[in-house]
């Protein structure tokens, strides 16, 4: 029931309408009695700053942030966590004591269902494919979370060297062993497979109209590396597929999307998501 004192939270995100944010922080919310609504509301650059104005103006929670907003947001907030001024972007902001505070939850969410498939993340070797946003929010928390090591597979394109050296600072202030190799290295990389604990696929091979690619040769892979796939929709990759057949430990991205969000939710509400009934509705929907 809304009251008079019902508390907004939402999301600022452009496209905005397929999020399934609100489906699960209502469904939290209703679960754990709390008196707020989460909304979807359309921001792009034009009216970005407006509506960060208005978490103030309206007392809401908080926000989720999403594509276009995670790193123009910035300028406009008070405070920013480790995790979220190390990756450079946000996708959380907690209204704290009327100050703004972004964080990033996308790696420890991620972090969260890694250790929920009973792995532990410290002194672990960690290899990444790709090395997009959410890559980089992965690597930065794999970091803070002390893995042994980070090699992350990047195309070696325009964007190469810039990429290189900000991952190359995260690795000075994280104390972590992070390097960038080409992804084109096919040698390197069956090097680095032969110890790695954990294979990441942080491109979109696997989805849309990248549905029958594999990042790598699963050839390459052997049952002592777990692999997750960030990618959701499909559930099953054709890549997490061939992983599951090659007997590795497999998982998708809905582990991340959920944990993100029941991080957040606890960011906002000092209670946890409970996750025993969110986890069916993300389930089923496809
Ligand atoms: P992004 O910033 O566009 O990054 C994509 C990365 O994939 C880039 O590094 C890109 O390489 C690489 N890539 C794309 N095609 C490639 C190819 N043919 N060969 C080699 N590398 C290739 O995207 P993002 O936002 O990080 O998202 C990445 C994936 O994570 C998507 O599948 C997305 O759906 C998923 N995701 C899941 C969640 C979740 O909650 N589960 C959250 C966020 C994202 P270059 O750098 O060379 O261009």
């Amino acid at each position: 029931m809304i009251s008079g004192k019902t508390r907004i939270a939402g999301i600022f995100a452009s496209p905005v309408s397929h999020s399934l944010s609100p489906l699960m922080h209502n469904t939290a919310f209703q679960a754990r009695s709390i008196d707020a609504i989460y909304l979807a509301f359309t921001v792009d650059q034009t009216n970005l700053k407006q509506a960060v104005e208005s978490i103030r103006t309206f007392n809401m929670l908080g926000v989720n942030l999403s594509m276009p907003n995670k790193i123009a947001v910035i300028p406009y907030l008070d405070e920013l966590s480790q995790e979220a001024q190390l990756i450079g972007a946000v996708n959380t902001i907690v209204h704290r004591d009327n100050r703004l505070i972004g964080y990033n939850t996308d790696g420890m969410g991620f972090m969260r269902s890694v250790n929920e498939a009973g792995i532990a993340i410290k002194d672990k070797k960690v290899t990444m494919l790709g090395a997009g946003g959410a890559a980089k929010a992965i690597v930065v928390q794999a970091a803070l979370d002390q893995a042994k090591e980070i090699v992350i597979y990047k195309r070696k394109n325009a964007t190469f060297a810039s990429v290189a050296s900000t991952f190359q600072k995260i690795a000075e202030q994280t104390g972590c062993h992070i390097t960038i190799k080409d992804y084109a290295d096919t040698e390197q990389l069956k090097k680095d497979l032969e110890d790695t604990d954990l294979l990441i696929n942080g491109t979109d091979m696997g989805m849309g109209e990248k549905k029958e690619m594999v990042p790598i040769d699963p050839q390459l892979l052997h049952p002592k590396i777990a692999v997750f796939d960030l990618i959701y929709s499909p559930r099953e990759t054709r890549f997490l597929k061939e992983a599951k057949a090659q007997g590795c430990l497999t998982r998708n991205g809905l582990g991340m999307l959920l944990y993100q969000g029941a991080i957040a939710f606890e960011l906002w509400t000092g209670q946890t998501m409970p996750i025993e009934k969110i986890q069916p509705l993300l389930d089923s929907k496809e």
